[in-house]
């Protein structure tokens, strides 16, 4: 076994690596940017080395830092991660080049998948089923436009070297297609420095089902079954479990096969995935096509792990170092089911427009460390949630990098234990601060197709009623939430002058207690009052309720609110107030009176920045007459284009910032004139 890695990488994975290293007690060094000078993964590691400013292309795409940092350090490879250099052939060659184990495939297999079009070439070549489309060299507009009337509408445009959802448009009409075109070119050109692209039928209600391989040094190939990948929002997966729901046994050893023969026809070692696009057919089978290979491991390789109980970065550091894949195909079994929520830092509700900001709080369900969920143990272990996550309660989550705040992953005997598992782990998962999907992921766990395994890939917009703009913590439990804690603090504070007490108290004395809450734009007003028997009843608009509470600790109160029994758990910072209950999650401010005396209307109608970004383009001039929802301006923020729209009906009087500017969060990217 090496004696010491590099891991370059950062986040969940970066840590997810180190942890196996340790347990294999082998040593391990972290590279970081700026930002990430007191990250977590820094931590995790026994040494790290600074490679250099915040953005990717400064210091964790900086390969020749990397690989000096590891020859300093004295280690002996180098452990990808997945992103960045994982599936940088040139990279691999390097490595190899200054003496060191790259920790994933050889070079030529990374080249021979690289590219979508060039994989898909390859195995129609070995035979494999593809989605109709073309995929060679002719780029010409006219002709793919030609191309895409050929296959029939909608076609989906992909980026040859895209990935991770990015450089994808699909099309529904042929009059949008050169414009459809034009900007999948820009954003792969920007994104992965060519802008070679495909074509290929839109696939109306698929399944993404991929296969797990792995190879090692002496020729050994074996698949690891196969997860299910379907419930996706930007083509980026959100849920994912293995095995996939009403997978035949006949069908997983055919998929499996395929891919085991795709990955042999490359010289595949290593970890990697084969993926499919599965479509249902007539007569109720599924058809599968081959959609590209990832020739590193996945986001989602915690699902494959608990399922079948091995680690996959043990198996990466076995093979890289010569050794022999340790279990052949007919030891693999697949043990019960598994799935995984990807926790990011995102408003669902906003279009998932990635968030920043602070994790002022981020308290997980009670859950086991990666070491204790590898053992074979965990098959019987009744928490059996996993958490991978490479950030702590207070750091941030910049606009450098990923969204992805930490992955969930729950084990159970059965898909239904599994599903009632995962639903707990995310009603406990608490973190204010920023937006996430949390609450998001708890309704599509929780909705009609994903509790029945009614999967594809078009399931979050076939149940957007229910998924979106709904589900929140209802107000009066989140007002009982409210009084509940205010009541511990005083209690916790008993003695305490009661003319300190906050103003929104005193005014009503002990008698009647008026609590002001805003939640968005709308003020509520709810009343705590005693009765005559000596208990506490609390008013929220015209309706009443009998209220009891008592603390349980750390925020957590158990409360009785008319005939309801509620445990609510209250993290309050200032005004700022989040109340987790089980029907779900409320956000809110608490007004204090005073502060707010004399303040003046909202300031509005201006065109601003929602994060940190880059302008990419202004899709409007000055002197423009524009109206309310057209498109002004696209940025590019978290490895995502943006497009903002005019927030009124105006005219452009001047554009403030130049194409390719960086602007800061809440910047007024141009002005916009009331129109005369
Ligand atoms: P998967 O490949 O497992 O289907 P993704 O495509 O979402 O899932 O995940 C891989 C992508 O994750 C990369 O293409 C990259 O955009 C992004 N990524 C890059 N670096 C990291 C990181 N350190 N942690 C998490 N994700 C990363
Ligand atoms: P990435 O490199 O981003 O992973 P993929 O080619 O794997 O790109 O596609 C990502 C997702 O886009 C798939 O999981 C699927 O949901 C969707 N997708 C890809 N190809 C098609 C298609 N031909 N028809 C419909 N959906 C598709
Ligand atoms: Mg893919």
């Amino acid at each position: 076994m090496f004696k010491k890695i590099l891991i370059a990488n950062r986040g969940e994975i970066a840590c997810r690596v180190a942890q196996t290293a340790r347990r294999l007690g082998v040593m391990t060094v972290a590279v970081y940017s700026d930002a990430d000078a007191r990250a977590q993964h820094v931590r995790a590691c026994d040494e790290a080395v600074h490679i250099g400013g915040n953005a990717a292309k400064d210091s964790y795409l900086q390969w020749q830092r990397i690989l000096d940092a590891a020859q300093a350090t004295g280690a002996q490879a180098i452990h990808p991660g997945y992103g960045f250099l994982s599936e940088n052939e040139d990279f691999a060659r390097a490595c190899a080049a200054a003496g060191l184990v790259f920790i994933g495939p050889p070079p030529e297999a990374i080249a021979a998948m690289g590219s979508k079009a060039a994989a898909k070439s390859l195995m129609e070549r070995a035979g494999v089923p593809l989605v109709p489309g073309y995929h060679g060299a002719n780029n010409e507009p006219a002709f793919l436009q030609g191309e895409a009337e050929r296959i029939g509408f909608p076609v989906l445009i992909k980026a040859s070297a895209g990935g991770g959802g990015r450089g994808m448009r699909r099309v529904d009409r042929a009059e949008d297609f050169a414009a459809a075109l034009a900007s999948c070119q820009r954003e792969a050109k920007a994104s992965f420095g060519d802008d070679h692209v495909l074509v290929e039928r839109y696939v109306t209600r698929p399944r993404h089902v991929e296969i797990q391989v792995f190879g090692d040094t002496q020729g050994n190939c074996v698949y690891l079954f196969e997860r299910d990948c379907s419930v996706q929002r930007r083509h980026q997966k959100v849920l994912e479990e293995a095995p996939a729901p009403g997978m035949s046994a006949a069908r997983r050893a055919e998929m499996g096969a395929a891919a085991v023969a795709a990955a042999k026809a490359v010289g595949y070692v290593g970890a990697g995935t084969v993926e499919f696009i599965a479509e249902p057919t007539a007569d109720g089978d599924l058809r599968f096509y081959f959609m590209e290979m990832n020739t590193r491991l996945q986001v989602e390789h915690p699902v494959t792990e608990a399922i079948t109980g091995h680690d996959l970065v043990e198996w990466q550091l076995r093979v890289a170092c010569g050794e022999p894949l340790p279990a052949g195909q007919d030891e693999l079994k697949i043990h019960g089911h598994a799935i995984e929520a990807r926790i990011c830092a995102e408003n669902p509700d906003g279009g998932f427009l990635p968030a920043t900001g602070s994790l002022d709080v981020m308290r997980w369900p009670a859950h086991v460390s990666f070491q204790r969920n590898a053992d074979a143990e965990r098959f019987h272990d009744p928490a059996a949630v996993r958490v991978d996550a490479g950030v702590r309660e207070g750091d941030a989550i910049s606009p450098y990098y990923d969204s992805m705040i930490a992955k969930l992953i729950v084990w159970g005997a059965d898909r239904a234990q599994a599903l009632a598992r995962l639903d707990a782990a995310l009603r406990d998962t608490h973190i204010v601060g920023l937006s996430t999907n949390v609450a998001f992921l708890r309704r599509v766990v929780n909705g009609r197709a994903f509790s029945t395994a009614d999967l594809d890939t078009a399931l979050i917009e076939r149940e957007r009623d229910a998924l979106f703009n709904t589900g929140a913590l209802p107000l009066e439990q989140a007002a009982a939430g409210v009084a509940a804690h205010t009541l511990a603090a005083e209690a916790a504070l008993e003695g305490a002058d009661p003319w300190s007490r906050r103003d929104g108290w005193r005014i009503f004395g002990g008698a009647r207690r008026r609590i002001e809450l805003q939640v968005g734009k709308a003020r509520h007003i709810a009343f705590l009052e005693r009765l005559h028997d000596g208990a506490l009843r609390l008013t929220v608009g015209e309706q009443g309720w009998r209220f009891t509470a008592k603390s349980l600790g750390e925020g957590r109160h158990d409360v009785l609110l008319g005939e309801q029994r509620l445990t609510l758990t209250v993290y309050a910072q200032g005004e700022k107030v989040a109340v987790f209950g089980a029907a779900g999650t409320l956000e809110l401010q608490e007004i204090d009176p005073i502060a707010h005396a004399g303040e003046g209307a909202a300031e509005g109608g201006r065109l601003t920045a929602p994060m940190p970004g880059k302008v990419i383009a202004f899709l409007a001039a000055a002197g423009d007459v524009v109206t309310s929802g057209q498109p002004l301006a696209v940025m590019e923020a978290m490895k995502m284009e943006h497009t903002l729209a005019a927030p009124r009906d105006g005219t452009v009087a001047e554009l403030l910032y130049a194409v390719g500017d960086q602007v800061p969060e809440g910047a007024e990217l141009l002005k916009l004139a009331a129109q005369e």
